[in-house]
């Protein structure tokens, strides 16, 4: 009989006996005895005795764990041996245990859990952190992101505008002026961070507020920074906001969604943008004798967190209440973006231009700004105020700037130039099937013209693109002779076909 065969034997026999493998006494003795897998038996105290240790373990931040936590689930409890002169038993498993090169577990046996009795336990759970217990911290692999850039190393205004080139097509005023904000931003951010300018002047922070029609750009103009700066971003929509104690979010659910993008680290969350969408729907409501709970009030709400406040948030939920635990973040370091259309603001900021030079040689025509693409670049903390937002809150938005609506040639180019280009992505498919997939200039007019006549901005394209190429997509797989498909104007349409080539 094998060395190996006689301590299973010894094992089932201690098993028979009900012993407890820690301090041998008997069941009969000290109670039912709890079995831990793979098939340990304990009795009750010297379960406690174990917790205990663990408990303490992790109190006093034992940092010898690197590695315990890459094999097993959490809450699992893993058991590897110690030294030589251990109880038989638990030296058999071991031995089988360490026949294998697995790395985690011998980094388990060298550098981490709790020795007990000749055995050492990891409680992987504990050892990871009080907050990575509300959600386990997903590691973020560095090849996952599109080659990020280094906010550490601020990147200039330039570069920052620069990389969103490749993502957003045209607006040139609104890229500048958000890399120069967060540029701004992420150098006030390490400056308080210094020591040395703790009492230096302080530099406020660049919140900013987008004002552009549906579909131009604003939340992409957004993911696509914060993509690039790798900071967790929160989108958030303020018709979904509502005073405390109403139905509907609390205006902390924003912070929420940002701690859980930054997966729960709230260091990096106080460092991430919250971007506040639909934001004109929360003006104060004219002509309201009820207490405006949606609109007002949500202003007055957000005052504190876009100053900069500590925010005690709900962990995993959009209000606040007894059960749901908290955590407290520090909005002085998030960067705060509001967005939104803002429908009839133009006529306020037309109505003010006109009535401003109505007189004298400078005098304008009524209809001066009535086809003026721009007016909405000309508004001013007056005009937002007279919409319905507060001086409070507009106060606290220094940097207020508009995107222009995409005409017909914005809408070309943003079917093939960006980096990820809708375009590109069916060319991308069909050439897995090494199809080689064709626009012809007449099919980029259609769709351009079809997708401004739809005003719903650059939305539009992919719905538009969706519905014809649905027949591409299902016909082409079928035929292996096809080696190029040429989408035309006419195609789009309805009055032809498109141009099949066929393989060589
Ligand atoms: P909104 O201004 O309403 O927030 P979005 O930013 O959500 O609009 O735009 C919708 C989609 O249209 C985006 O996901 C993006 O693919 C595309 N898009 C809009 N504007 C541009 C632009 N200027 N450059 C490239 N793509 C754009």
């Amino acid at each position: 009989m094998s060395t190996d065969d006689k301590r299973d034997s010894n094992d089932s026999d201690r098993k028979d006996e009900r012993y407890c493998m820690m301090c041998r006494r008997k069941a009969s003795d000290v109670g039912p005895l709890i079995t831990i897998p793979p098939g340990f038996a304990v009795c009750g105290s010297c379960m406690q005795t174990m917790m205990n240790e663990a408990m303490r373990a992790f109190s006093a931040k034992d940092s010898a764990t690197p590695g315990v936590g890459e094999k097993n689930e959490s809450a699992k409890k893993d058991i590897t041996d110690t030294d030589a002169s251990e109880p038989e038993v638990v030296s058999a498993k071991d031995d089988e245990k360490h026949d294998g090169t697995d790395d985690g577990e011998d980094k388990g046996k060298n550098s981490g859990g709790i020795p007990f009795g000749g055995v050492r336990f990891v409680f992987q759970d504990m050892l990871q952190g009080e907050r990575n217990r509300v959600k386990p911290k997903k590691k973020v692999k560095e090849e996952e992101l599109p080659d990020v850039m280094d906010i550490a190393a601020l990147p200039a205004p330039h570069e920052i505008k620069a990389r969103l080139d490749e993502y957003v097509v045209g607006q040139e005023h609104a890229k500048k002026v958000i890399s120069v904000a967060v540029y701004n931003h992420y150098k006030r951010v390490r400056r308080q961070e210094e020591e040395a300018f703790k009492n230096d002047v302080v530099i406020e922070k660049s919140n900013m507020l987008m004002i552009g029609p549906t579909g131009c750009g604003k939340t992409y103009l957004v993911q696509t920074l914060a993509k690039l700066l790798n900071v967790p971003l929160a989108i958030t929509d303020a018709t979904s906001l509502t005073e405390a104690g109403y139905i509907g979010d609390d205006v902390e659910s924003v912070l929420s969604k940002l701690l859980a993008n930054a997966e729960n680290d709230v260091e990096r969350a106080e460092h991430g943008i919250v971007f506040i969408d639909e934001i004109d729907k929360i003006a104060k409501k004219k002509n309201t004798t009820s207490r405006d709970v949606s609109g007002e009030s949500v202003q007055q709400g957000l005052l504190k967190l876009l100053e900069g406040a500590d925010v005690e948030v709900p962990v995993g939920a959009s209000s606040k209440n007894a059960m749901v635990p908290q955590e407290t973040i520090n909005t002085r370091n998030i960067l705060f973006i509001c967005g939104g259309a803002f429908p009839g603001l133009d006529e306020i900021v037309k109505t003010r231009l006109t009535k401003s030079f109505t007189m004298g040689f400078n005098a304008n025509l009524k209809d001066t700004y009535d086809n003026d693409p721009d007016l909405l670049s000309k508004t001013t903390m007056e005009d937002l105020r007279e919409y319905g937002m507060i001086p409070e809150f507009i106060g606290r938005l220094p940097m207020v700037f508009a995107l222009r609506g995409l005409d017909k040639e914005a809408m070309k180019r943003i079917l093939v130039e960006p980096k990820n280009a809708i375009l590109k992505q069916y060319q991308k498919l069909l050439a897995m099937d090494e199809v080689k997939l064709q626009f012809d200039d007449s099919a980029l007019d259609v769709i351009a013209e079809e997708a401004v006549a739809r005003d719903t901005g650059a939305r539009a394209l992919r719905s538009i693109i969706e519905e014809f190429m649905l027949d591409i997509m299902y016909e082409i797989p079928k035929d292996d002779t096809i080696g190029t498909v040429t989408i035309t104007g006419d195609y789009i349409r309805g009055k032809g076909a498109p141009i099949i080539e066929m393989r060589a």
